[in-house]
């Protein structure tokens, strides 16, 4: 086969302690997955997950130790840090029961669901689709994955974003709605799930703008830090 033109290489992400990298196929985001978060959204109570998506090359993916430079986006003025636990799927499957999710999990990451917060309220406003909001080039950054082997106590790990050295958001992963293994569940109920898939499980409390020459410095207890300088 040839194709007219080169296709683009795969988005990829760094693993922790390995030369190989994770090829990203989809990367799926859950939404309001954590209640304090859910309450400053104006949302209570606990509705039943959902999801949008991001392109896998809006990936902007960190090796150990670097700081990456993300460019501050075009049409906004309103640019938000959401600092999430991301789950990597090296399994795939459909209907995947929350018993069995554990193994379709090849690792964890820390990740960035950077918003285009003003365009998202305007698009909730109209009914309109989030994609210009959510979707946009380089608003997925991510560190390195480390294996799930090597990852241990991830469900009940404190999860925080400093902003040029100042607390933004804290939390803990053992605070989320909709626990890995359920949004596992649910997400597979709905997509058939394959290696290479990246799920950003949703942000604590404390999102807030972020402007150019900040520094994002995001954790999520032992997994490799992300730092993200905004240019
Ligand atoms: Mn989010």
């Amino acid at each position: 086969m040839s194709f007219v033109f080169s296709p683009p290489a795969a988005a990829s992400v760094a693993i922790a302690g390995h030369t190989g990298r994770f090829p990203v196929r989809r990367i799926y985001c859950v939404g309001r997955n954590y209640e304090e978060h859910a309450k400053e959204m104006g949302h209570s109570g606990r509705e039943p997950p959902f999801f949008f998506m991001k392109p896998a090359d809006a990936v902007l993916a960190a090796d150990a130790g670097q700081t990456v430079d993300m460019p501050y986006p075009s049409l906004t003025t309103n640019l938000h840090h959401e600092v999430e636990l991301v789950v990597a799927i090296g399994l795939g499957g459909s209907q995947i029961k929350s018993a069995d999710a554990h193994r379709h999990i090849y690792g964890y990451a820390v990740g960035l669901d950077m918003t285009r917060r003003d365009l998202q309220n305007e698009m909730k406003k109209q009914g309109r689709p989030w994609c210009i909001a959510k979707g946009f080039d380089h608003a997925a950054p991510i560190g390195p994955i480390t294996p799930a082997a090597e990852a241990t106590g991830v469900e009940s790990a404190p999860i925080a974003l400093q902003v040029n050295a100042q607390v933004r958001q804290q939390g803990n992963v053992a605070q989320l709605i909709w626990n890995i293994a359920e949004t596992i569940e649910q997400l597979s109920a709905a997509w058939a799930l394959q290696p290479g898939d990246l799920i950003f499980t949703g942000t604590p409390a404390g999102v807030a703008a972020v402007e150019r020459g900040d520094v994002l410095h995001a954790t999520v207890g032992g997994l490799a830090p992300l730092t993200v300088r905004i240019v």
